[in-house]
């Protein structure tokens, strides 16, 4: 069992009574379970949500950092074994129910930024009862399944990555030349630059899943990383390295690129 623990579970207590906190996103407070208490989560105001970290994709700290899949700490309120599985790094203990969050540590990528959950079981309850009754295909069942079943709240990781990109390149395109059509090419130079690409650090995010998270990504809303944002709820480190991130997200890129790159060379139809 590990002795210092890189959790936060103290720091999560009641003031007012010692006992139990959960996040609210309504509130974004951690509110007691005991004596109803709403506690304002304090932030590092020197922490930055959008400070940058950079990886270049030949060095070795790109490659997610060794840590063990299995962790079980010993609960500070109840003595009791709480088991971290896998990725997780917020669990609840089983004995008291209190709420433990893994810090950042040189055991995984840090979290330097997140986006606090914002709204309730019952409205995200709501709202997926309400996609549901809007979609004409959907089976006859589903509404009731949905509304039967519990809405849990899970904290996935992502990547944003920006770059600058130098380079050279030639455009092939065909134009018509008396009856015949030939092809062409043009050669240029272009420096363009990618802010907040996102990209999903997660198996469980599918695709569908994160072109919804896509539309509505913003970054003005990143806060500094803090335990209590995710107390009571389930929330997971990064999966994939940096190097796999990278290379996941290439295929958006070069879609992006080639469209930037027709729009610098004038050329709107070019072959592939
Ligand atoms: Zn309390
Ligand atoms: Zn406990």
């Amino acid at each position: 069992m590990d002795k210092v623990a890189p959790i936060a579970q103290r720091d999560l207590l009641c003031a007012s009574c010692g006992g139990q906190c959960v996040f609210t996103p309504t509130t974004g407070t951690l509110t007691c379970f005991s004596c109803t208490t709403a506690h304002e989560i304090v932030i590092d105001p020197n922490a930055d949500p959008a400070e940058e970290q950079h990886y270049h994709p030949d060095q070795p700290h790109t490659e997610q950092p060794e840590f063990k899949i299995d962790r079980q700490f010993q609960c500070e309120t109840c003595a009791g074994a709480v088991l971290f599985h896998g990725h997780s790094i917020s669990e609840n203990c089983p004995y008291c129910n209190g709420a433990l969050v893994a810090k950042n540590s040189h055991e995984s990528y840090a979290i330097l930024g997140m986006i606090p959950f914002s709204i309730s079981e019952e409205t995200s309850q709501h709202n997926a009862q309400d996609w549901v009754a809007r979609r004409w295909a959907a089976p006859s069942d589903l509404g009731d399944v949905v509304a039967t079943s519990r809405v849990a709240g899970l904290h996935v990781p992502f990547w944003t990555f920006d770059s600058l990109e130098d380079m050279d390149y030639t455009v092939w395109y065909k134009v018509k030349s008396g009856d015949r059509t030939v092809t062409r090419s043009k050669a240029g130079t272009m420096k363009t630059a990618f802010d907040d690409l996102l990209m999903p650090a997660s198996h469980h995010v599918t695709p569908l899943i994160r072109d919804g998270i896509l539309h509505k990504f913003d970054s003005d809303e990143l806060r500094p990383f803090e335990p209590a944002y995710l107390a009571g709820f389930a929330a997971e480190r990064h999966h994939p390295s940096v190097r796999e991130g990278l290379s996941h997200n290439a295929p958006d890129k070069a879609l992006l690129l080639r469209n930037r790159i027709k729009a610098h060379s004038g050329k709107k139809r070019i072959l592939t």
